[in-house]
């Protein structure tokens, strides 16, 4: 029998239980409106399978996905009929594809409307652009025979800054109005995490949480409500003690003012956590706060263990990764600190 290869010196672990009480106090927060998840990139690097199946099991119908080949990672545990893809059709085999296995597309423009119907049409979604000018329908060829033609699932438009409170929502809420008094559609949608936060107003029927589902949190008003669901861990590979004015990683960066207790552990920046922690990130281990130092590399990363003697080769310890403090350290954006989290993790 082939030796199966051992576990990983690296895991993420995913607290379900936070994920599905995220999506509920978003669901709570979305009042009468269904609420949705979006679970591109991977479920926004948790999985996007354990994320769906816990999602599923909270009572979450309706997924976003942006590329048609994510689908292949839930197969088996959701209805295609409730996975809508954002980018949409871009070529006549991905309208096959979709009319084939009964996957949504999220139509963006007049040639993907027209892609759609050539490969049978049926249930769709419609992505209206209401500012951002990044990816759907200008509100210009709304009228157009082929968007009559469509069957229109859910019609939505997406906010550009919902985590900020600037008068270009309210524009943005107010051509998406527009879009829904020009057309019919079964449902009406418009917000992301932040945005269910503007209100009633901004719901339609279905919201579309992503970041806040895996613990980000945009806007003050969520601190209450959203729970951490990620946390990096990690094995320390090797301990040493250091003589003050002894260095630790590439570049000697870090240089010890003392006698002090080095550990390396096994993530670096081809795991995603990139050099930026480099001489900033925290590792914890029971209640203790111990610093990285040095240069992240790309396998490894030191850490100062002089504060907790007690560990050794073998001890995992876990990346301080609080979404919101994270970024505020690290000067990445909630959304690149959970997607760049590598493939080396076991999940
Ligand atoms: C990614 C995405 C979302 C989720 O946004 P968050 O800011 O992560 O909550 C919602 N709608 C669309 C169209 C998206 O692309």
């Amino acid at each position: 029998m082939p030796a199966k290869p051992p576990p990983a010196a690296l895991r993420l672990d995913i607290d379900g239980e936070a994920l599905a009480g995220n999506w509920r106090a978003l669901a709570g927060l979305s009042g009468k409106a269904a609420t949705g998840a979006a679970v591109k990139a991977d479920g926004y690097g948790v999985g996007a399978r354990r994320a769906v199946s816990v999602l599923a099991d909270a009572g979450c119908r309706d997924f976003f996905i942006a590329h048609w080949r994510e689908f292949a990672d839930l197969e088996g545990l959701v209805a295609p009929g409730t996975v809508s893809v954002l980018h949409g059709p871009l070529t006549p085999e991905d309208a096959a594809y979709g009319k084939a296995i009964g996957l949504k597309p999220v139509i963006n423009t007049l040639r993907q409307a027209q892609l759609w119907l050539e490969a049978g049409g049926g249930p769709c979604d419609l992505m209206v652009d209401t500012a951002m000018n990044r990816l759907g329908l200008p509100m210009a060829e709304i009228g157009d025979e082929a968007v009559k033609r469509l069957e229109i699932d859910v019609l939505m438009s997406h906010l550009a800054s919902a985590e900020e409170d600037v008068p270009l929502n309210e524009r943005q809420r107010q051509k998406w109005e527009e879009a829904k008094a020009a057309l019919s559609f079964r449902r009406s949608s418009l917000a992301n995490s932040a945005g269910i936060l503007l209100g009633s107003a901004y719901h339609g029927e279905l919201t579309r949480p992503g970041l806040s589902l895996y613990g980000g949190i945009q806007r003050r008003e969520l601190e209450t409500h959203i729970r951490q669901v990620v946390r990096p861990m990690a094995a320390i590979l090797q301990v040493r003690e250091i003589e003050a004015g002894e260095s630790v990683g590439y570049n000697a960066t870090f240089v010890a003012a003392q006698r002090m207790r080095v550990g390396t552990i096994a993530l670096g920046y081809a795991d995603g956590y990139l050099r930026c922690w480099s001489g900033k990130g925290v590792m914890l281990s029971q209640g203790r706060r111990l610093p990285v130092i040095g240069r992240v590399s790309m396998d490894l990363t030191g850490v100062d263990l002089t504060g907790a003697p007690d560990l050794g080769e073998g001890d995992w310890l876990e990346a301080e990764y609080s979404l919101p403090q994270a970024a505020t350290v690290s000067r990445l954006s909630q959304y690149e600190l959970l997607t760049l989290l590598g493939r080396r993790f076991s999940r």
